[in-house]
């Protein structure tokens, strides 16, 4: 069905995703037409038919019956990578079943003291190579291996809330620092990859603060390999970096922060799901360059405590590590990456991932325009 432009509609939120169309015909010369070979955004109008016996709940649940019976969505297509997220603001308000509004979540977590990573030494396996300690952290095995080098960076803190920008650069320069003695053993294994589930609700099955670092042989991992694909792809179609041209459209549409000389913060205009950012260093870039990895340390300080993010996913993307010249080139223009995003509430009960976000589109509540807002 036609839309009305979203400003007449929306009055004073005029920031937001549902104007984005508006703000990518706003565009000019060289920078719309960057932005039209990596994004489409398409604002769609759904209605309902409310019973009145349900009025008084949708008014309490979603600030008023009218929000409910004309919705607006956008859905945003990256045409490059084919990656896309449908924005439907009004499904945050969704009311949620269960129980646990208003529990503790510092008590959880101090229950669980004294778990295995409580004592690394004695509570995870050995590497065959041995330990590697950092200032903060140290490393052992991930008991069941996903990778032929897989690890665990155990915290000095239990409290997996507790990381300070001193322990972030610990966790890069100590995974960094394994994966190199890793393939100084196996000199194929090249493709490393550092992550970070905080909490049970990311995927994290031990609550102690922990991240993990893998490092295998063949083929990069799944998503940063695709990644380097579009990169190739594009620069065979357009002659353009796929990855550069990104952050500057999301510049040219507001949603960046200029974190260094050569890092860009941007909130995602495809996110995965809730409040995703991209780091985005300078291709030739080490992710333990002081500049990025100050970056990422700030940028996580703030999404726990201005954004209020307790449970997230942290990937860093980086190009295999080493020169190894028969490589894929697009790999040269892949600069490291964090990818970073909020898994909601640790407390609420279904699941933030449904079959939408596994097999069809992720649907998103949250809104980019808010979350740069806050960070800046
Ligand atoms: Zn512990």
């Amino acid at each position: 069905m036609a839309v009305p432009a979203a400003s007449a509609q929306l009055g004073a939120r005029l920031t937001g995703v549902l104007e984005l169309p508006e703000r990518l015909e706003a565009l000019i010369g060289p920078m719309r037409e960057r932005a039209s070979r990596l994004v489409e955004a398409r604002v769609v109008g759904g209605r309902t038919v409310p019973p009145p016996e349900l009025e008084e709940w949708l008014a309490a649940t979603f600030g008023s019956v009218d929000a409910v019976r004309e919705q607006r969505i956008v859905k945003v297509t990256n045409p490059a990578t084919l990656e896309s997220t449908i924005f439907a603001p009004l499904r945050v308000r969704r009311p949620i079943d269960g129980p646990a509004r208003g529990a503790d979540l510092s008590a959880e977590i101090a229950a669980t003291e004294g778990d295995p990573f409580c004592h690394p030494e004695t509570g995870t396996p050995a590497e065959p190579l041995g330990r590697l300690r950092g200032a903060r952290v140290v490393t052992g095995a991930n008991a069941a291996l996903a990778d032929a080098h897989h690890a665990v960076i155990v915290f000095d803190t239990h409290d997996p809330l507790g990381f300070d920008a001193e322990l972030v650069l610990d966790v890069l320069e100590t995974g960094r620092a394994w994966a190199e003695r890793a393939r100084a053993d196996d000199p194929e294994a090249a493709n490393y990859l550092l992550v970070w589930n905080c909490l049970w609700r990311a995927g994290g099955s031990i609550v102690h603060g922990h991240a993990q670092a893998l490092l295998g042989a063949g083929r990069h991992y799944e998503q940063i390999d695709r990644l380097r694909r579009d990169v190739a792809a594009y620069a065979a179609r357009h002659d353009g970096d796929l990855v550069e041209e990104l952050v500057a459209v999301h510049r040219s549409v507001g949603l960046s922060i200029e974190m260094a000389d050569g890092v860009t913060l941007v909130a995602n205009l495809t996110p995965r799901k809730e409040r995703e950012l991209l780091l985005v260093g300078s291709a030739g870039m080490e992710e333990t360059d002081p500049r990025f990895a100050d970056a990422l340390a700030r940028t996580l300080v703030a999404y726990r405590d201005r954004i209020g993010v307790r449970s997230f996913n942290l990937a860093v993307w980086r190009p295999p590590l080493g020169a190894d010249t028969t490589r894929d080139a697009a790999w040269d223009a892949i600069p490291p990456m964090v990818r970073l995003v909020d898994r909601g509430d640790p407390f609420s009960r279904p699941s933030d991932i449904g079959a939408m976000e596994l097999y069809g589109t992720p649907i998103v509540g949250s809104d980019p325009y808010d979350l740069t807002e806050a960070l800046r």
